[in-house]
């Protein structure tokens, strides 16, 4: 089945059945090392999330696959069809991040991994670990889940170089059918929203709004200018939310015409706020957001800028998903400058891990992993990027990931 791996001979699969994740006691996870940092920090997940998986009687049995540089010395190709194969039949893997260049070469792996599982939604939860330095003043109040579709907008990859026969051609065909004039040496990017793939975004962050005692949907948008990509984003939004959550979500409107701003019990708010106010407004009035969810870009740049709040994106965690399947990585990229020097901070990977065991069903062992990296970072056994606000112990990679384990141990 596979060409150049081999699957563990221990553990067992993951499955989808009746519209359910069945997750085994031993499942088989493959995981991704990646390219720079990504040498650093899986292999200190990996070690505090066995650990964890332990504590609450489950036994991971790593799988290891391959996409970036590793692959490409292996296969001669850097994202050979054994990793998507192994991921679509383990269904969830843990992944380290991946370098793309800018500009020219190749297309992200990211990009490419993501629309080719048609793993729609990017999920990033953004909160405050006790400790950790923050630009705010009250970082504690930022507690949100970004889900940022990612199969469409102006990441669907679908663009022309300047010059090209594809740009020209586009461009005669809209001056002559339409009268629309672009300048000869543009590049050509196109931007598609579909009714289709907004609603089941929507769909998918009420339904974990709901599943999760959360209080409100953010829609955010740039409809007032892209009034039929964005703007059409958000008029689905509001459609999907009344038409199929009909009896847990209320409008704004409703919220303080019928019940004095007060949310009441059961109730979700769904909302909506054009891009840019919804920066400043996550800077000034962060705690009335909750569950955000956003077309792709938006969704890019909004998920790094959480991530900023809370201590930068040396600790945010992130997940690519769908109903049935999961690649979960961190925000943060390759960092290729601290390659291989034990000293970036893996919290946002070991993070990324605990939200692999919510996927997963293991809610247990999500605390627990959170509470011990909360705990370290409390004990001021901290590496570099944080090391350099609030001083505190300063260790490597490693030495980080085997006090997160030792706090494990004690909890
Ligand atoms: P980056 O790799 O995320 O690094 C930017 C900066 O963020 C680092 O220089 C460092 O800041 C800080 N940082 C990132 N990870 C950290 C960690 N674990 N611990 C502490 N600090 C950390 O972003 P980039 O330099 O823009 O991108 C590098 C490559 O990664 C590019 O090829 C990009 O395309 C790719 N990328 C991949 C993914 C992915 O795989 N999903 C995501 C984003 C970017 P200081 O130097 O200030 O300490």
């Amino acid at each position: 089945m596979f060409e150049k791996v081999k699957p563990p001979e221990e553990g067992e699969k993951i499955r989808f059945e009746d519209g359910k994740l069945i997750v085994p006691d031993n499942p088989v996870i493959p995981y991704i090392v990646g390219d720079g940092i990504g040498v650093d920090v899986v292999p200190a997940a990996i070690t505090v999330l066995s650990e964890a998986a332990e504590k609450i009687g489950k036994e991971i049995v790593w799988f290891e696959i391959y996409a970036g540089e590793k692959a490409y010395k292996l296969y001669g190709d850097y994202l050979p069809e054994d990793t998507l194969r192994a991921i679509r039949e383990f269904r969830v893997a843990l992944k380290g991040p991946l370098t793309t260049p800018v500009g020219g070469g190749y297309r992200s792996l990211n990009v490419t991994i993501r629309q080719v599982l048609d793993l729609y939604a990017c999920v990033r939860p953004v909160y405050y670990l006790k400790g950790v330095p923050s630009p705010i003043k009250n970082p504690e109040k930022v507690d949100i889940v970004i889900f940022r579709e990612t199969t469409e907008d102006v990441y669907a990859g679908i663009e022309w170089p300047r010059g090209s026969e594809e740009a020209l051609k586009l461009m005669d065909f809209l001056e002559r059918e339409f009268g629309v004039r672009i300048r000869k040496d543009s590049g050509i990017g196109i931007k598609p929203i579909s009714e289709f793939a907004t609603k089941r975004i929507v769909r998918l962050a009420i339904r974990y709004s709901i599943e999760n005692g959360r209080k409100s949907v953010t829609l955010v948008h740039k409809g007032n200018i892209m009034k039929f990509t964005e703007g059409a984003f958000r008029e689905w939004g509001y459609e999907v939310a009344k038409e199929e959550f009909g009896d847990y979500v209320i409008t704004e409107e409703e919220l303080w015409n019928d019940y004095g701003g007060e949310v009441p019990e059961g109730k979700i708010v769904i909302k909506d706020r054009i891009a840019d106010n919804m920066f400043q407004q996550l800077l000034t009035r962060t705690e009335e957001y909750d569950v955000i969810v956003t077309p792709n870009l938006n969704g890019d740049y909004l998920s790094d800028m959480a991530a900023g709040l809370v201590g930068g994106l040396g600790i945010a965690p992130g997940s690519n998903i769908r109903e049935d399947m999961g690649v979960f990585e961190p925000v943060h990229g390759s960092a290729p400058k601290y390659a291989g020097q034990n000293k970036v901070n893996p919290t946002a990977m070991i993070l990324t891990g605990a939200l692999m065991f919510e996927f997963l069903g293991w809610k247990e062992g999500a605390e627990l992993i959170k509470k011990a990296v909360e705990m370290t970072i409390q004990q001021r056994i901290v590496t570099y990027d944080i090391h350099r606000h609030v001083g505190g112990t300063l260790v490597g990679t490693k030495e980080f990931a085997k006090a997160v384990v030792e706090n494990l141990h004690s909890l």
